[in-house]
């Protein structure tokens, strides 16, 4: 038959032909800039088991072409990356902030950007405010100056619990995950955020209306806000003022929230009793800041919520398996309210 031309098959054949043939899903470029070059094995790994049509790239593979990039998840991405990427259909943000994405001048405003969510993340961020309140509730930095120095500092805990109210600035994902954990140590709790919540058990004051009278009744003040024009500076010295002499301050939002100096007058001055930092207006923290060696400052290196690979991977190609099915996008940014 060598040589010979093949015979035509009649259309209706290559028609049933062609709807027969196993259908291979085409691959999706997705490039991930998070944890470095190192963690790529890990991610492409993690996005495995979850679509294996997900081509996992590191975010500086040079052998990528950025127009056939369809998806990021992205921490600080540097200006011109995104724009050049002609072909994307959403970005990730590695975390639950997207402000690092935001403030880059070229960012696709016309792209959704979805914001990192998920269970994992609400569960991690809970225990770490939980971990904080309790360190500030039994003057955790008191005995871990003292250990060091062989000191037996014995003293009487001067509260439980249940006489230590938690106030919430944030109650969304992060803060009413938080609130539900504090519940359950016995902490009161109450929230504030820019909309009434009703959280079973959880206070709810909304809008700068209501902002002293919710500062009045916190004994812990707990900051889960996002960073957005109206957010920055505002745990300051007219702010710290309004909550009760003795009070602690927890803050796992972003650094741009806290003025630095305000909260080192008001520790020191004897109106605050103490703060767990874990974000700062300069990341790292610089080795000469004042917060470093602060009797009464506890430092963690922006460690309070970060989901595992695993649970991220599976986040996201969840949700880009929902948008290449046409289904809306989980937790998007939402441009109007800056979060
Ligand atoms: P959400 O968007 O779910 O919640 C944000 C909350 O803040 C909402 O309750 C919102 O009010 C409130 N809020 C925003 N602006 C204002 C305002 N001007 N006045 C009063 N309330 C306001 O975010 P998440 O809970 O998922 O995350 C919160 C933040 O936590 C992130 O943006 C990020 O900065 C930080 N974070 C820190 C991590 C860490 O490791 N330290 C890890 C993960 C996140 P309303 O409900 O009415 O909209």
């Amino acid at each position: 038959a060598r040589g010979r031309p093949l015979p035509r098959l009649p259309s209706w054949a290559v028609c049933a032909a062609t709807l027969l043939q196993p259908k291979v899903a085409p691959t999706v470029l997705l490039l991930v800039k998070s944890g470095g070059p190192k963690a790529v094995p890990d991610w492409q790994s993690c996005f495995r088991r979850h679509d294996p049509r997900l081509d996992v790239r590191c975010w500086t593979d040079p052998g990528v072409d950025p127009a056939a990039v369809r998806y990021v998840v992205v921490w600080e991405p540097e200006e011109g990356r995104l724009s050049a990427m002609t072909g994307l259909r959403a970005v990730f943000s590695s975390a639950a902030g997207v402000d690092h994405i935001t403030r880059v001048a070229d960012w696709p405003r016309h792209l959704p950007l979805v914001r990192m969510g998920g269970d994992d993340t609400a569960q991690r961020m809970g225990e770490y405010i939980s971990w904080s309140c309790l360190s500030l509730l039994r003057d955790a930095r008191t005995f871990a100056l003292a250990q060091p120095e062989g000191r037996w500092a014995h003293r009487e805990t001067r509260f439980s619990a249940p006489q230590r109210t938690v106030g919430i600035l944030g109650l969304g994902n992060l803060g009413a995950a938080a609130a539900r954990m504090l519940q359950g140590l016995g902490f009161p709790v109450r929230g504030w955020s820019r909309s009434r919540k009703a959280l079973p058990g959880v206070e709810s004051f909304a809008g700068a209306e209501e902002l002293p009278a919710f500062l009045a009744g916190t004994d812990i003040l707990v900051c889960l806000l996002p960073s957005t024009p109206e957010t920055a500076g505002l745990i300051g010295a007219e702010l710290l003022v309004q909550l009760p002499a003795g009070a602690g301050l927890v803050s796992a939002g972003r650094g741009q929230h806290v003025v630095e100096p305000d909260l080192v007058a008001a520790l020191d001055s004897g109106h605050l009793s103490g703060a767990v930092m874990d974000v700062f207006a300069t990341e790292p923290l610089p080795p000469d800041s004042p917060l470093w060696r602060h009797p009464r400052i506890t430092v963690t290196p922006h460690i309070a919520s970060m989901a595992s690979r695993q649970e991220r991977a599976r986040y996201v190609a969840e949700a880009i398996a929902a948008q290449e099915a046409g289904r809306p996008l989980p937790n998007l940014f939402d441009p109007a309210k800056g979060y």
